[in-house]
C-alpha cells in the first residue's frame, strides 16, 4: 500500500533502509494476472523465508510502500510485509518516522468490527491512482513469524486498513475491487493514461 494521505506523501530520502544484502524485487502491476492468483500458505520456516521477508521490507521501503504481499513481487506465498511509518510526534518539522516493521505469515481474520472506516488507498500495484475504500475499522488477526510462532492481535486505526488492504492481495483482490464500476473504469482509465506518458 501507498502512503494513504497524497497531500503528505513519504519522502523516499528519509525511507532509505541501511545497509543490508537485500534485494529490491520488481514489483508486478494490474493487469498481470498473477495478481489474482490465490496464495498458497507457507509451511516452511527456512532461511529462503527470512530472505524473502527481508528482500520484501527493501522493496516497500524503495517503493516507498507501507506495506506489500508477497505476490507483488511475484511469489504466491501468503506472507504480508507491514511499517506504516507513521511520523515522530518529537519531531517538530514533522519529517521523521518511526520505523516498525512488521511481517505476518498466514494471516486469518476474525471478528471483523461492525463499525466501518474509509481511507483514502493506494498499492504499488496500482501505481500512483488512489481512491475511497470502505472497510472495518477493527479486525482480530493470527498470524506465524519468521519462526513459525504463532501470534494474535487486535488491529486498528491505519495497520487495520492496511492489514486488510495486503490480505486481499493474498486471496487475489485489488483494492480498486471494493470501488463501483464506474469509480474503477475511472482509475484503470487515469492509470493507462499515465502510462502513455511514460
Ligand atoms: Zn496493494
Amino acid at each position: 500500500m501507498y502512503c494513504l494521505n497524497p497531500q503528505r506523501p513519504l519522502d523516499p530520502a528519509l525511507l532509505r533502509p541501511y545497509l543490508h544484502p537485500m534485494a529490491i524485487l520488481p514489483i508486478i502491476e494490474t493487469p498481470d494476472p498473477r495478481l489474482r492468483v490465490i496464495s498458497k500458505p507457507v509451511e516452511t520456516f527456512d532461511a529462503e523465508l527470512k530472505q524473502l521477508v527481508a528482500d520484501m521490507f527493501e522493496t516497500m521501503y524503495d517503493a516507498p510502500g507501507i506495506g506489500l504481499a508477497a505476490i507483488q513481487v511475484g511469489v504466491p506465498k501468503r506472507i504480508l510485509v507491514i511499517d506504516l511509518q507513521e511520523p515522530d510526534p518529537e519531531d517538530e518539522e514533522g519529517k521523521k518516522v518511526i520505523r516498525d516493521p512488521r511481517v505476518f505469515i498466514n494471516p486469518v481474520f476474525s471478528d471483523e468490527s461492525e463499525e466501518h472506516s474509509v481511507y483514502s488507498e493506494g498499492c504499488l500495484s496500482v501505481p500512483e491512482q488512489y481512491a475511497d475504500v470502505t472497510r472495518p475499522a477493527e479486525v482480530t488477526v493470527d498470524w506465524q513469524d519468521e519462526d513459525g510462532k504463532h501470534h494474535q492481535e487486535r488491529m486498528t486505526g491505519l495497520m487495520a486498513t492496511c492489514i486488510q488492504h495486503e490480505h486481499d492481495h493474498l486471496e487475489g483482490i485489488l483494492f480498486i475491487d471494493h470501488l463501483s464500476r464506474l469509480k474503477r473504469e475511472m482509475v484503470l482509465k487515469k492509470l493507462a493514461k499515465l502510462r502513455k506518458a511514460a
